[in-house]
């Protein structure tokens, strides 16, 4: 079931994880797997399973999701040097967790395009 995700547990905290921010909206914690070495994952609290499944009424929280990013890029060193954000959606787009989250990568230069 939806509620079930990895994330989902990591937002009611059942499973651990290095988290780096949290409060009642949204919950930010660095990926098991970093693609760089900056590597976090911000979610909203609530599960909305891909970014298709968020509505107008999401709106705010949406935003919050790029400004938790934004702001934890300058707490981690990286806003100046760069950084990458990421949302993958459904299978095409790489979606492996269906918790929608924002993947906040730094730490060294990006490709482009993604592979
Ligand atoms: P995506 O492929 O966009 O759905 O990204 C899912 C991300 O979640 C991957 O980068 C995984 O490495 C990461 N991940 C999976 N399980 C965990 C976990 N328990 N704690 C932290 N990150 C995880």
């Amino acid at each position: 079931m939806a509620e079930d995700t990895i994330f989902a547990r990591i937002v009611r905290g059942e499973v651990p994880a290095r988290i780096v921010y949290r409060d009642d909206e949204v919950t930010a914690f660095h990926d098991i797997a970093p693609a760089a070495p900056t590597h976090i994952l911000i979610v909203p609290n609530k599960t909305i399973p891909t970014l298709n499944d968020a509505t107008p009424a999401d709106e705010a929280l949406l935003g919050k999701l790029l400004l938790t990013a934004q702001r934890l890029a300058r707490e981690f060193g990286i806003a100046e040097s760069g950084y990458r954000l990421v949302i993958n959606c459904n299978r095409d787009g790489g979606q492996s967790v269906y918790h929608l989250h924002v993947h906040l990568l730094g730490g060294r230069k990006m490709t482009w395009p993604p592979g």
